[in-house]
């Protein structure tokens, strides 16, 4: 019989469990005590019905192993991949188990999540966080290397003119990825007091009132969460260049890729990126990560913290014990 725990759980309805059961671990994984966790809008839609899934939910988290077969890594602190792979499969074999058909989501697809006391992954998902990184920093992992995933994905120049649509919490990662390579960055978004949360080193804010000029930027990085930004980001684009889908937004409305046909641009998919790099970013970069925490609540105040995160406006809640 295992221990209970705390947990917020959603099974159709969003609510803090205080006896449901602590994560079992088998072979090759470990067991992990949640320090911060972070709610992000991905788990808000899960709670409106998005991937059907049930069980505690999260995916960012800082947190400390307390027990694992392998005891290297009892006591470390560490984040997580949030893809557990099968480790068989042909996916798995070429080193792409974020592809893995047959993979679990830690808090998004049969796998218990993080806005409890403990969670469970595999210990090849682990990064051992350094000393001197607050789990209020690490915890922006996921996010972070999210965004770092564009630097692998797309050829940065330090001249090319980068645009992100979005100046939520996604876009302004992007936008301080993208500005850690190249020199003209602009961030465009609808929310001056986020916009003035964004700046950072060099990066540009525009308000999206005022119009960027057609073709103009060499990336545009799409992450406004929002139907028409795809259309947007072919306009902003210039012949040859790259546009980098980051919306997951199911669009249901008419898309014209005629423009991207026309003039030859590179669609690029992205969606999460690998630990390691998010997490040297966050160490070796000074990301003014604080500046996105509106607030703080206790595990115990889960349900409010998550009504709070759902407010306009807001940008990261964290949950901490
Ligand atoms: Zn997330
Ligand atoms: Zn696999």
């Amino acid at each position: 019989m295992m221990n209970p725990m705390k947990a917020l759980v959603f099974d159709g309805k969003l609510h803090l469990e205080r006896s449901y059961p602590e994560p079992g671990i088998r072979p090759g994984w470990a067991k992990i005590r949640i320090n911060s966790a972070g709610i992000c809008r991905t788990d808000l839609e899960l709670t409106k019905g998005y991937m059907g899934f049930k069980g505690a939910l999260g995916h960012e988290f800082a947190g400390t192993v307390e027990d694992c077969g392998d005891k290297e890594w009892v006591g470390r602190r560490v984040v997580g991949e949030i893809n557990a792979a099968c480790r068989e499969c042909e996916w798995c074999a070429v080193d792409m188990g974020r592809h893995c058909p047959d993979r679990t989501v830690l808090g998004i697809m049969n796998h218990d999540g993080c806005m409890a006391e403990y969670c469970a992954l595999p210990t090849a998902n682990l990064c051992t966080v350094p000393d001197n990184l607050p789990d209020d920093r690490a915890v922006f992992t996921e996010p972070v290397s999210a965004a770092c995933e564009i630097l692998e994905q797309v050829d940065v120049g330090k001249k090319d003119r980068c645009i992100v649509l979005g100046d939520g919490k996604l876009g302004i990662l992007c936008a301080w990825a993208l500005c850690t390579v190249s020199n003209d960055v602009t961030l465009v978004g609808r929310h001056e007091s986020k916009l003035e949360r964004a700046r950072w080193g060099g990066l540009n804010t525009s308000p999206s009132s005022e119009k960027q000029p057609d073709a103009s930027a060499d990336i545009v990085v799409e992450a406004t969460g929002s139907e028409n930004g795809l259309a947007q980001a072919l306009r902003l684009c210039r012949p040859r260049g790259v546009v980098v889908l980051k919306s997951t937004v199911a669009a249901g409305g008419e898309l014209n890729l005629a423009p991207a046909v026309i003039n030859e641009i590179t669609l690029v998919g992205s969606r999460c990126g690998r630990f390691k790099d998010g997490l040297e970013m966050i160490t070796k970069r000074d990301l003014p990560l604080n500046r996105l925490i509106d607030a703080r609540y206790p595990l115990d105040e889960a349900e409010a913290a998550f009504e709070h995160a759902g407010r306009r406006g807001v940008l990261k809640i964290l949950l901490e014990p």
